[in-house]
């Protein structure tokens, strides 16, 4: 699966909002964005006096949720093609997809402290689903599905140290149940756009696909 092997501090910049892609280097005075929070190679005064087009908006808006979750182009469409073929709102569909990612998921319940070591943890096979190993970071998990940490992995520091940050952080998505000790997440139910804390709005990502 391809994916974006760049510096990623640049993205930040582009975006311009911190993306938190990093981390713990993203809460220090090492983050890039927060020295120098300009579009990288573009002067500091032009970045900012540089008004939008429509459809320079909605490209933001796409770019911003493809990098958060850290999806290439090809994957970010078709989860559009899914969303939209479902039932009700396009946009809600489109984050639930993204957000019930297997990657995400264990980012999100505190497991990993960045979506890229959680799609590590996962690829390395370090990751089960209602017992059995998943290897796919794109994974949608389900309703009433039980994620853990393999036993032989669950004494890996990377692991351990997440844990003890989320579990002092305590802001778990209320969709999750997650029990620290025993490293492991139910799925309680799907989120809904509450649970999903992007600063992303999805209609222009949507309204962008649909032209
Ligand atoms: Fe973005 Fe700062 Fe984290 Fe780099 S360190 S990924 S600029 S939030």
């Amino acid at each position: 699966m391809a994916r974006y092997t760049k510096a990623l501090c640049r993205l930040c910049r582009r975006e311009g909002i911190k993306l938190f892609l990093k981390g713990d280097r993203c809460i220090t005075e090492k983050c890039a964005f927060s020295r120098r929070s300009y579009i990288p190679g573009v002067q500091h005064v032009e970045a900012h006096s540089r008004k939008l087009s429509e459809y320079g908006r909605q490209l933001r808006e796409k770019q911003k949720a493809k990098r958060i979750y850290g999806i290439m182009e090809r994957q970010f469409k078709r989860y559009f093609n899914i969303a939209n073929k479902k039932a009700g709102d396009t946009g809600l569909n489109l984050l639930k997809l993204l957000e019930t990612r297997l990657d995400n998921v264990i980012f999100r319940a505190g497991f990993a402290k960045s979506r890229i070591i959680a799609r590590q943890l996962v690829n390395h096979g370090k990751i089960m689903v209602n017992g059995k190993k998943v290897t796919i970071p794109s994974y949608q998990v389900k309703q009433g599905e039980v994620i853990s940490v393999k036993e032989k992995a669950s004494s890996l520091e990377i692991i351990r140290v997440a844990i003890e940050d989320a579990k002092k952080r305590g802001n778990t998505p209320s969709w999750l149940d997650v029990d620290y000790d025993k490293k492991e997440i139910r799925v309680k139910s799907e989120p809904t756009r509450t649970d999903i804390a992007i600063p992303v709005q999805e209609q222009l990502i949507i309204e962008l696909y649909s032209k």
